[in-house]
This record gives C-alpha cells, structure tokens and sequence, in this order.
C-alpha cells in the first residue's frame, strides 16, 4: 500500500444547522446540532485513507473528552495513531460550524492542542520509512509545517500543501513544496488574482506555478483549476444535488494525492478528486 504521512490538525466539530448564519448583533433560532470529526489534517488522512493509503496521522490532541473520539475515528479508518501526541497543556483542537439551508456554512475554529505538536516526532525514521508523500496544511505551527518539509525533502518525498487557511507562507517553505492546493480564497490572497469563474482560477494557477511546480485551484461549484509543466486546464464541477460542502476541500485532497501517489498524471489525479469531491457534497458529511 502506498504510505502517506498527513501532518495537521485534528478537531473536533460542532455542527449546527440553521436556516441562515447569524449577523451582527442576531440570535438565529437553529434547527439541530451534530459533532463531527474534523481538522483539516484529519479529514485529510480519511480521505487518503478512503482511496486506499497507508496513512500515518502527525498531529496532537488533548487530554480531554474529545481526544477518544479524535483518536477511534483515525483507527476506524485503519490510520496510523502512534505519532499523534498527547498534552495537558491545551485542549484538543475543536470549530463550531454553522450551515445555513443552502448547505453553505461559516466557522471558527480553536486550534488548541494542535500547535503544540512537538518537533522531535517529526525526527523518527520509522515516520518517513517508505513514505510516498508528505501532505500539510495551515492548521499548524509554520515551525511543524517547515520541520516536517526539511524532513520529507531530505528523504526525497514530495510535499503537497493544501494552504488553508490563506496565510502567507515563508519563502523556505515554498521551495519545499512540489503541489500547492488552493480553493478560490487562499488563491486570491497568494497571487492576487480574484478567482470568480473557472477562467480566472486557471489563471490564478498558472500564475501560482511560477513559485510551484504543480499547482490546482478549486473553485467550489465551479469546477478545478490545474497547472504543471505539461498539462494546464479546467474541469467543471460534477453536476450532483447538493447536500453540505463542509469537507469537501480535505476529500478533494485526499484523493488527489492518492491518485497521484498511484502514478496518475495532474490532469487525471484532478479528475478523481473531483468526482469523490462530487459524490461528498452530496452526502450529508459525519
Ligand atoms: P471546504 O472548505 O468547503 O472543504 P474548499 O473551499 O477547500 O472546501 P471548494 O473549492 O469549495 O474547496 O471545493 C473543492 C472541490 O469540491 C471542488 O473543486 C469540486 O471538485 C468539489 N465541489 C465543491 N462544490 C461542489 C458542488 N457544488 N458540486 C460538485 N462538486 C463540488
């Protein structure tokens, strides 16, 4: 099986389901409420994990109610838990959501734990044994994300970002990464190109590929930007009913780099990723 080694968050997440997110000032009366199990990182490794990797979690959890959960959810998914650490210093990374009858959401998320990820973890060589590609995310320390590329590169494994949240990334980080992912937001604030349709997302990648060798832009219903040395196009989204978005960015990533784990070109990798991202916008995610 093709090993992959996720670092990043793992949260737990408080749905709410609303007829509309609130405004300033305004009490919504909700309509229910669920927990998922989230994290960019985590949601990440599930979808590795769904497209048939090895997955190895890095991450760090509390030691509180929600650290069980964060934990037996990774194992139900076969995903290796030995280098996700423990600490009573913070509690475990959590967001609350709330989706409005669109199945468009807003959230805010509490890292806690997950900054606190240690980076002598990152130093063991039965981490990397055998890995074929490193994926991070901005839900962690910048030092973990540059720890852990330095790490990967040493070891000749590439590197994928998916840079969400959009935060300005150090300049010996970028030229660690050999795929950066992007949605519409985090590409504007990295290049400066309003993504509004998908004619403007392949320009955001074509632009962004002059810092990474390959990059893919998503742009929700729209469809997905992609650009490397070979291969520059667009594929609209899959026409499905749409259920909730919530994920749909961490399943896109992990079938992405499964697929291109597997050998499969940019182009095709893009097409997987967004067919599973169709078929999950269509589901209720839990
Ligand atoms: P999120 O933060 O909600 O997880 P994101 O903002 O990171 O997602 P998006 O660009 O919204 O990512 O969506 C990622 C991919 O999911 C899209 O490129 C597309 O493949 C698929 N997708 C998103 N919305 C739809 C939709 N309405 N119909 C079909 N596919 C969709």
């Amino acid at each position: 099986m093709n090993k992959v080694v996720v670092v990043g968050s793992l949260h737990y997440d408080i749905v709410v389901e609303s007829s509309h997110r609130p405004v300033k000032g305004e009490t919504v009366l909700g309509k229910k409420w669920f927990a998922k199990f989230g994290g960019k990182g985590g949601n990440q490794a599930v979808g590795c994990a769904k497209a048939d990797c090895d997955v190895f979690m890095v991450s760090c959890v509390g030691k509180d109610n929600f650290a069980p959960f964060l934990l037996e959810h990774l194992k139900q998914h076969q995903i290796n838990t030995d280098f996700v650490q423990q600490t009573d210093k913070f509690g475990s990374g959590m967001s609350v959501a709330i989706m409005d009858s669109e199945g468009d959401y807003g959230a805010v998320v509490v890292s806690g734990a997950n900054l606190a990820i240690e980076s002598a973890v990152l130093e063991q060589d039965s981490l990397w044994q055998d890995t074929k590609m490193l994926i991070l995310q901005n839900e962690v320390s910048d030092e973990i994300n540059l720890n852990a590329a330095q790490q990967a590169n040493q070891r000749h494994i590439p590197v994928c970002i998916n840079a969400a949240p959009a935060k300005k990334l150090s300049p010996e980080l970028i030229k660690l990464i050999d795929i950066l992912i992007v949605n519409a937001v985090e590409a504007e604030a990295m290049c400066g190109i309003a993504v509004t349709d998908l004619t403007s997302a392949l320009k955001a990648a074509q632009r962004l590929q002059q810092d990474f060798p390959q990059v893919v832009v998503t742009a929700g219903g729209d469809g997905v930007a992609f650009a490397n040395q070979q291969e520059q196009g667009v594929m609209p989204a899959i026409k499905v009913k749409l259920i909730s978005t919530l994920g749909a960015g961490d399943c896109f990533v992990g079938h992405l780099c499964a697929s291109l784990i597997n050998g499969e070109t940019l182009k095709s990798a893009v097409g997987y990723a967004n067919q599973k991202a169709a078929e999950h916008v269509s589901m209720l995610a839990r």
